[in-house]
């Protein structure tokens, strides 16, 4: 049986990922849209999210395809009208704000589901398995891509609760607290914020680990050529490193699987977050977990901020 889902929030991430997955599941249905500007062929288009919520009962599901700030006010309108809801990453702009939406699913009896896309990624669980019983030494990620080709003309991401170079970031962080079998904390950051920006072009972190294993991220939004996803593990078994944020995975070297290289960075990540989702609501879970999104606040908290030149698009 397939439930009706809408999407709300008809941008990028919407059209690449959300459509296609879910015409491509036969758990799910696109029911309707809710965008100010953009709309689907053949689906029910609403401007107004409260008006889709009075008029289409039907619609169990909400998934949240908006920039983190006006995220809020939309998932409270779904969860007190009884809706399942399903937030893009990262699930809030404040942490407060996910503690509250995770309480109102409770109380509504709804499921509510924070997806972390990256840890959808190929070979992560691999990564996972392998790391389980290995006593790391080091690990290092280097996430460095060109803003101007990623997220052109996209103003949130530079103004306050935008998360500028944790954008991504936040998706290493998503796979780095899912493979490793401790938990970690922020000890150290540093933020490059250009001058006319709200939000870092740039940041280096540093963790503490249980065992003293050495742990740091590198996140720039300034790469030129080559883009880097990458997460290198030092253990006492060998190096792991996962390459193409998380697609890729070798262990000494050694290439462990191949994958199908057809130009989608996000192949096959969308599509499992939907099949989750259809369990969750299936089964009456929430999913809420919010580590990767704990390690940025720690970041702002602990930060040092430099300022360093404007960026221009
Ligand atoms: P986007 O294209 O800039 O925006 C998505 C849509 O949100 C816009 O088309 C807009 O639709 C709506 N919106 C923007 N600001 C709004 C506001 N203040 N109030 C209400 N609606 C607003 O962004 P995106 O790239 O799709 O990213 C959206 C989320 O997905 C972000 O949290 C991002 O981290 C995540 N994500 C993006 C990517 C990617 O490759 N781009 C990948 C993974 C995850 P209307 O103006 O038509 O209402």
């Amino acid at each position: 049986m397939s439930r009706k889902v809408a999407l709300v929030g008809i941008g990028k991430i919407a059209r690449d990922q959300h459509v296609p997955s879910i015409a491509a599941s036969p758990d799910w249905e696109l029911a309707a849209t809710v965008s100010r500007h953009g709309s689907i062929d053949g689906v029910e288009a609403f401007a107004d999210l409260d008006a889709l919520l009075e008029t289409r009962p039907d619609i169990e599901v909400v998934s949240l395809c908006l920039p983190p700030v006006p995220r809020y006010a939309y998932a409270a309108a779904a969860l007190k009208a009884s809706r399942h809801v399903m937030l893009e990453k990262p699930p809030g702009a404040t942490l407060s704000e996910c503690h509250a939406l995770e309480a109102m699913a409770r109380d509504a009896g709804v499921s509510i589901f924070a997806t972390w896309h990256s840890r959808e990624a190929a070979q992560v669980d691999m990564a996972r398995t392998w790391l389980k019983d290995k006593r790391l030494h080091a690990l290092s990620v280097n996430w460095k891509e060109d803003v101007r080709r990623w997220h052109p003309g996209q103003d949130w991401i530079w103004q306050a609760g935008g998360l500028g170079v944790f954008d991504p970031g936040i998706n290493a962080l998503s796979i780095v607290t899912r493979i490793l079998p401790d938990p970690i904390h922020l000890t150290a950051a540093t933020l490059e914020f250009p001058e006319n920006r709200e939000t870092p072009i740039a940041a280096s972190l540093t963790f503490a680990h249980p065992h003293g294993a050495g742990i740091s991220a590198v996140f720039d939004w300034r790469q030129d050529g080559d883009q880097i996803w990458t997460i290198e593990a030092v253990t006492d078994a060998g190096t792991l490193v996962l390459t193409d944020g998380g697609a890729k995975l070798a262990i000494n070297g050694e290439a462990r699987t191949e994958t199908d290289a057809d130009g989608n960075p996000l192949q096959g990540e969308y599509p499992r977050l939907y099949a989750k989702m259809a369990d969750l609501v299936r089964e009456g879970g929430i999913d809420m977990d919010l580590s990767p999104m704990t390690h940025v606040a720690d970041a702002f908290l602990l930060g040092r901020r430099v300022a360093v030149e404007s960026f221009n698009e």
